[in-house]
């Protein structure tokens, strides 16, 4: 057992002066029963902790690193473009790029509206699709998270489903009545909301490739189908690809999957590490924000040229490397790895599952498979938290969390993920044995 001194004693002064002594819960490693590491610095797939361990990260900052930790130019455009003014109050040449890029890179994505963060992009697609259709109404599913705004924490994944807190305090139930929500993978229980409330609902918003309840892929043809019903009663379909856009290719994976969004959320791999969200869509329905529309929305700081230059730097060596077939590739390897860990886990009475999007992967402990929040939810938390402790106690920082993504970065060699599936069936071997 590595030390953990200093991590323990910021802790201890964190918790004093910060909430629960995070700043976004999840980090809190609450149900993994422990307290969280302090990170000191990344570089490539490695992180280094506050007591200088250090440890093959699969968190990735929960997705915007794809090209691993503090990658050179990354790092080396936004040490050029902090020297040239942290941001202006005033549209600079970087944020067309952007756009121009994201554009040329998704279909739908003619306009191209930049924000701070992913929950703030779902702010502003929910305002808009509102005003597009003029109805209150939303469906959500049960287990997608889109970002923390008062709409959205009805049923949501990520944190609030860690913690058991899908439902949030604080948000008034008028609105939360307004957030209807529909079971993933589940067309029925759509077309049930639709029949209840036929002239009300503005917009479907769906994870195209779930992955805010662990990683739950889309049946084959479902989005399609999601996307004529919605359109068929009258209602925006939003896609949001706050983790999967750029992450499975070169732009939207609702796109390469046939289906036409009306409105798409990005964020995490834009910003390439620092904050950026984004909204986007056909002309004639982002052209009703601000100034040219009625729907207001704005920021300070949105379009910050040290995050945009970041954002920029990160996609154009995405364009550049194309790492996607070798993306896939080591998930691929990762998954067949934990499947025998998986097989392992069987052999001593457990359970489990693997999904797997490309470089996104969950391994479930517990349900023999997971097609929505309810089969996730099916897991077992206790053998999972004693999962991740022998994965980190071998070097492997997992999610702390079932309902939460694995990420792979194009920093992560096959000799990691062969490091990484030995400690996973360690690790399920000492589950087996009743070690803690
Ligand atoms: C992370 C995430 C968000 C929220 O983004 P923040 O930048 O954390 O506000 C929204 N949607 C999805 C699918 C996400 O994974």
């Amino acid at each position: 057992m590595t030390s953990r001194k200093k991590s323990d004693e910021l802790f201890n002064r964190a918790s004093v002066k910060i909430p629960g002594a995070v700043n976004s819960p999840v980090r809190a490693w609450k149900a993994v029963g422990a307290n969280p590491i302090f990170i000191e610095s990344g570089s490539g797939a490695t992180l280094i902790d506050a007591d200088g361990n250090s440890f093959l990260d699969y968190v990735c900052s929960y997705g915007p690193a794809i090209l691993g930790h503090a990658h050179p130019r990354v790092t080396q455009a936004i040490a050029e473009q902090a020297r040239l003014g942290l941001g202006f109050g005033a549209p600079t040449r970087l944020e067309v790029e952007l756009a121009e890029l994201i554009s040329s890179a998704i279909k739908c994505a003619q306009k191209v509206r930049l924000v701070s963060s992913g929950t703030e992009a779902g702010i502003t697609a929910l305002r808009i699709a509102r005003a597009a259709t003029g109805r209150p109404n939303i469906i959500k599913f049960d287990g997608c998270y889109h970002g923390h705004s008062d709409s959205m924490l009805v049923r949501a994944g990520s944190g609030g489903m860690t913690l058991g807190q899908p439902d949030s305090a604080g948000v008034p139930s008028a609105l939360a009545a307004m957030t209807m929500v529909a079971r993933y993978n589940s067309i029925e229980t759509v077309e049930g909301l639709f029949r209840a409330a036929p002239d009300k609902i503005a917009a479907v918003i769906v994870e195209p490739v779930a992955a805010n309840m662990g990683v739950v892929n889309p049946d084959p043809g479902s989005l399609k189908a999601l996307a004529e019903i919605a359109h068929h009663n009258g209602a925006l379909l939003i896609c949001d690809e706050v983790i999967s856009g750029f992450r499975l290719s070169f732009g939207s994976v609702a796109e390469s999957m046939g289906i036409a969004p009306d409105l798409i959320m990005l964020g995490k791999i834009i910003g390439g590490g620092m904050p950026v969200g984004a909204v986007a869509g056909p002309a004639k329905i982002m052209d009703l924000l601000a100034p040219i529309g009625p729907v207001y929305q704005a920021g300070t700081l949105s379009g910050n040229p040290v995050s945009v230059r970041a954002g920029l730097e990160t996609l154009s060596i995405l364009k550049e490397t194309n790492p996607y077939a070798a993306l896939d590739a080591a998930g691929a390897r990762l998954e067949a790895g934990l499947h025998e860990a998986v097989k392992e886990l069987r052999k001593n009475g457990g359970s489990g599952c693997v999904n797997r999007a490309g470089s996104l992967l969950t391994m479930f402990i517990g349900p023999e498979r997971v097609r929505d929040a309810d089969e996730a939810r099916g897991c077992d938390g206790g053998k999972f938290a004693k999962f991740f402790h022998g994965m980190l106690d071998r070097g492997i920082n997992i999610p702390p969390s079932q309902f939460e993504a694995m990420f792979i970065s194009t920093a992560h060699t096959n000799a990691d993920i062969d490091r990484t599936i030995a400690a996973a069936r360690e690790s399920v071997c000492d589950l087996a044995r009743g070690k803690s």
